[in-house]
């Protein structure tokens, strides 16, 4: 067990300052690999969001307010660059808090900039129109908006870069933000504070309170001084943030959960879609809102596409998410797992048989999972309606490309999916009709600043990233200029 004096220690972030909870009480942030708490985080409290959102509007009604977007967009562009320079130290960080890869955290973090350029780009250009007029006595014109206050709350998968998907265009349209991170993974986005304070940011234009208890999200959500909630996260969580913005009439974005289809028709390159089976719920141990957790596979191909994906399942090699030579890593946290787990034996139990895993790695230990491929599911089964989060997909079989799309689209999620062929009619066919914010055509898990993702049903609400995003951080505002100095009959609708 690592020496309390040796934990690397992190604070709040409020009102341009780092500071401990009221009490000084703190919690240790598990290590998923090694088993044991690496940092210590301050036991933030609803008293810090309190603090939080009124540091927030603060700087809306000061110097922030006051800057233009090209003054935002100087400052955007050099908190860019200093997160590209802090790239490797914030990937350990997550890699630390959630066991993701490192390859694969220090991509997304290298990554991370591209966000903040592309809403720079945006943020001198969110213009107004000049609106035509059966009044000739009148010039209309609107002007957008920032919403205001935004709380965001985010879960322990891949907290900075969905952080990011909310921070980015809220910054260039001019918004102060308030973000409670997972009580499983808090530390980036207190390491991404300090990052933040570095680029010169006014105070109170961001702020982080990290608690260990859910409480903290239900506060932000539900605080009368915020004006927009953004939340990714469980469906289940969602329904309750939504409740809770509905009491304020609070705008509110969802990004939740998914049960996204692979369709692999029967003229696919079979190779290539075994690949992107593998990657779509292995890689990141499956831990991705937009994991392709069904296949829906032709039933003449499903025999030879369950040989591929479970050859490569086989091969991929768990373990240390920093050796570069690992492919998968633990589950993110131990009630995590014991959830991965519990729907592993709920499949067997109704009948799935494993192509591939099936179970916890006995030889690893701790918290790893095999990557599991099961078959002999139908369209009932729990391990085909329920979202696992975690290395773990099931496969179903059609006849006809109706009857796959009546199967792809049987979920009420409809976050993403992918189609696999050779025939480029049917793909965009095919595409056109899946149900679902993001598909991909002979490829899965491509995400950029410029293409807007969110999802139909009960994946979410809303929009993030791209021009769309903007839209969720702007009000429209109707300006009428009375031109004649004429006075008008103060009894009739002008
Ligand atoms: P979660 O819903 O348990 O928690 C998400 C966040 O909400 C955490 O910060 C948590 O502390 C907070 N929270 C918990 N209860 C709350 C309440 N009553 N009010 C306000 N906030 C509350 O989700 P999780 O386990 O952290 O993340 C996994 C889920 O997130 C999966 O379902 C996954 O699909 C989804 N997800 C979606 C996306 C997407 O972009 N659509 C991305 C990543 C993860």
């Amino acid at each position: 067990m690592t020496a309390p004096e040796r934990l690397e220690r992190f604070q709040n972030y409020i009102g341009g300052a780092f500071v401990d909870a009221p009490d000084g009480r703190t919690f240790g942030s598990l290590d998923p690999y090694a088993g044991e708490p690496w940092a210590t985080v301050p036991e933030g409290t609803v008293e810090d969001v309190d603090h939080a959102v009124a540091a927030a509007r603060t700087a809306l009604d000061g110097e922030w307010g006051a800057m233009t977007g090209f003054q935002r967009a100087a400052l955007m562009r050099r908190l860019a660059d200093l997160i590209g320079e802090n790239a490797e130290r914030l990937a350990r960080v997550e890699v630390r808090d959630n066991g993701k890869l490192y390859r694969e955290m220090i991509g997304q973090l290298q990554g991370l900039g591209a966000w903040y350029h592309y809403f720079a780009g945006h943020a001198d250009k969110i213009e107004g129109r000049v609106i035509p007029t059966d009044k000739p006595q009148f010039f209309l014109y609107t002007r957008r908006e920032p919403v205001g206050v935004v709380g965001a709350i985010t879960p322990w998968n891949s907290p900075l870069l969905l952080m990011t998907w909310k921070l980015a265009p809220a910054l260039a349209a001019g918004c102060t933000f308030v973000v409670k991170p997972s009580e499983h993974s808090p530390a980036s986005t207190l390491a991404f504070a300090q990052v933040l304070h570095e680029a010169g940011f006014p105070a109170g234009v961001f702020n982080v309170v990290a608690g260990s208890g859910r409480e903290l999200g239900a506060a932000l959500a539900g605080h009368p001084g915020v004006d927009k909630i953004a939340f990714t996260g469980s469906t289940a969580t969602g329904r309750a943030v939504a409740h809770a913005a509905a009491e304020n009439l609070n705008r509110v974005t969802l990004e939740l959960g998914g049960k996204s289809p692979q369709v692999v028709l029967e003229d696919a390159d079979l190779e290539a879609a075994a690949n992107g089976i593998i990657a779509d719920v292995f890689a990141a141990t499956g831990q991705t809102c937009m994991a392709g957790s069904r296949v829906v596979v032709h039933e003449s191909v499903h025999d030879e596409l369950v040989r591929l994906v479970a050859e490569r399942a086989n091969a991929i090699k768990l373990g240390d998410p920093n050796d570069p030579e690992t492919e998968m890593g633990p589950v993110a946290n131990p009630p995590q797992y014991e959830k991965v787990l519990g729907y592993l034996d709920k499949a067997k139990a109704e009948g799935a048989v494993a192509a591939c895993g099936g179970g916890a790695d006995d030889e690893l230990g701790g918290l790893f999972v095999r990557p599991t491929l099961f078959t002999g599911v139908t369209a009932d089964s729990t391990v085909v309606r329920e979202e696992v989060f975690g290395p773990v997909t099931a496969a179903l079989t059609f006849r006809t490309e109706e009857e796959a799309l009546k199967i792809a689209n049987d979920t009420p999620y409809g976050l993403a999916g992918s189609v696999w062929t050779r025939d480029v009619q049917r793909a965009h066919r095919v595409a056109a009709k899946l149900r679902a914010g993001t598909v991909w055509i002979n490829a899965y898990r491509v995400v950029g600043p410029y293409a807007p993702f969110g999802g139909f049903g009960a994946s979410g609400l809303g929009r993030e990233n791209g021009a769309d995003a903007l839209q969720e951080y702007t009000e429209v505002k109707s300006i009428w200029v009375e031109l004649s100095g004429a006075t008008r009959d103060p009894f009739k609708l002008g």
